[in-house]
């Protein structure tokens, strides 16, 4: 697909971009594998100190950035604000930790001298990238790879280049070497070709899971390491002891935030018998006061969705759960506005046999159902080919916590947000892949772990 900007609130197509060329390719590899060998001789305090400035840069830009952003794909602006700071706490978190992480670790031996383990760079890594959070996408994989010596090469989604060209504007603004990060418009075949190439030695993709695992079987074939953070259809479980107003008050957020489109958003509600039409009717009230309009308003609640293409995907998903047996609780009429608007829909009795019962629903649907226990919740929670993320609502927190550890994803949030924070690893299980990204652990993703032992 062409790489272009076309806003989602006015259907502009506001500027086109060209695929890159096998030159362009050839210099970024030779450009970035230099800049690796170099940095295996430098501080690693001295990238801390530019990255920190890389974390100014992103908050004295935040306005512009975040107009940008949702030029892009249409977010609200003040969730674009949101998400570029996030990007400078990201950029600190590692600037600050990055060196002590990264520190050798000795090892009690009865092998002859003293073991160790050292912490090096590997290369250059690819870096694949989604449209829903154009900026902070790019910095999960950005920083802790700057702080280890790992250069990166960025292929973003194809609907976000203005995003991905301001991103690696702040990087050279920043005073980072030339090679630190090299977004390229690449099409599909060029992604591969990258992988390929023995200069390349990691490959982060977030996305979905076709893109998934076309991009992970070329890494395969290479024998080149790969982090996949893929989709999610995470449960939102209120327990019978749950307070409804405030699970609702979470629970609406949860799945709309950022139009819905959100690996990590609460897609299926599972609510306890003697709490779900009250759950229904007051979630109801929450998806019926949302205003859509022009994102860049501070008054609009309800953004477009990213593309046409997403919301016509969206709207086909919809109109085959309900030929399936499902029942519309609320939604699912026109938006009369020009924007790719989609109205916030909560579907009912999606049953096991609806085909959209398993499906990730990227967009302001949400799927409630009645559970008659706990054991009946945990059971439908983990039904699901995906295990990314999840919430546990109840008024008791160590009840929750108890069904918390029961549920198959790799992150879950009791009586609160699921939020992401740069110490918070983030990345899941079964179909929502492998791998972490943020936190300690996200920084030893693309490591040699490299054994010392000196007599
Ligand atoms: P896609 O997989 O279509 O796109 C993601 C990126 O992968 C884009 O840069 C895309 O390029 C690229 N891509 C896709 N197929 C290939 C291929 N065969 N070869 C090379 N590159 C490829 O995902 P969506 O745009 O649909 O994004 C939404 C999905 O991402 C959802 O499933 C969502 O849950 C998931 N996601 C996961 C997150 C996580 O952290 N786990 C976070 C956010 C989203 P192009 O744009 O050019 O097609």
């Amino acid at each position: 697909m062409a790489y272009k900007t076309v806003n989602p609130y006015t259907n502009e197509v506001v500027k086109t971009y060209d695929f890159a060329t096998k030159e362009q390719i050839e210099q970024t590899l030779s450009t970035t594998h230099n800049l690796y060998k170099k940095w295996r001789k430098e501080k690693i305090s001295d990238r801390a100190t530019t990255l920190h400035k890389i974390a100014d840069l992103f908050r004295v830009n935040k306005q512009k950035l975040a107009k940008i952003a949702t030029v892009d794909m249409g977010k609200l602006l003040r969730e674009s604000e949101g998400e570029v700071e996030l990007c400078a706490l990201i950029a600190d978190y590692f600037a600050e930790h990055g060196e002590e992480l990264l520190s050798s670790t000795p090892i009690m031996t009865r092998a002859t001298g003293a073991a160790e383990i050292e912490k090096q760079a590997i290369g250059t890594i690819l870096a694949v990238e989604p449209w829903n959070f154009p900026y902070y996408q790019i910095m999960r994989v950005f920083a802790p790879n700057y702080i280890v010596g790992n250069p990166m090469i960025l292929k973003h989604a194809s609907n976000t280049p203005g995003s991905a060209a301001a991103f690696e504007k702040i990087v050279i603004e920043a005073g980072a070497s030339k090679g630190s990060v090299v977004n390229l418009f690449l099409n599909y075949d060029q992604v591969s070709e990258i992988i390929s190439d023995p200069r390349v030695q990691g490959i982060a993709l977030t996305g979905s899971k076709r893109g998934g695992q076309s991009v992970a079987k070329v890494a395969g074939e290479n024998l080149k390491k790969s982090s996949m953070e893929l989709g999610g259809s995470d449960a939102f479980i209120v327990l019978s002891d749950a307070d409804v107003k405030q699970a609702v008050d979470l629970a609406w957020r949860a799945r709309l935030y950022n139009a819905g489109q959100v690996c990590t958003s609460s897609k299926r509600f599972i609510v306890a018998d003697n709490l779900y039409d009250e759950f229904l009717k007051q979630l109801k009230e929450k998806f019926a006061n949302l205003k859509p309009g022009d994102p860049m308003n501070p008054n609009t609640t309800l953004a477009p969705m990213n593309s046409q293409r997403a919301k016509n995907k969206l709207q086909d998903q919809v109109n085959r759960a309900i030929a399936a047996g499902a029942k519309v609780y609320y939604g699912n009429q026109k938006i009369d506005l020009s924007g790719q608007f989609f109205e916030p829909t909560i579907l009912v009795d999606v049953n096991k046999d609806n085909p959209l019962f398993y499906e990730e629903m990227f967009g302001p649907v949400a799927q409630v159902f009645k559970v008659h226990s706990d054991e009946e919740a945990i059971e439908l929670a983990n039904d699901s080919q995906l295990g990314l993320g999840g919430i546990v609502f109840s008024k008791d927190p160590q009840h929750g916590k108890k069904i918390a550890q029961q549920i198959e994803t790799g992150m879950v949030f009791v009586n609160t947000f699921l939020s992401s924070l740069p110490e918070l690893p983030f990345g899941g299980v079964k179909g929502s892949g492998y791998g972490r990204e943020l936190s300690s652990l996200g920084l030893m993703a693309f490591v040699n772990e490299k054994l010392v032992v000196t007599a």
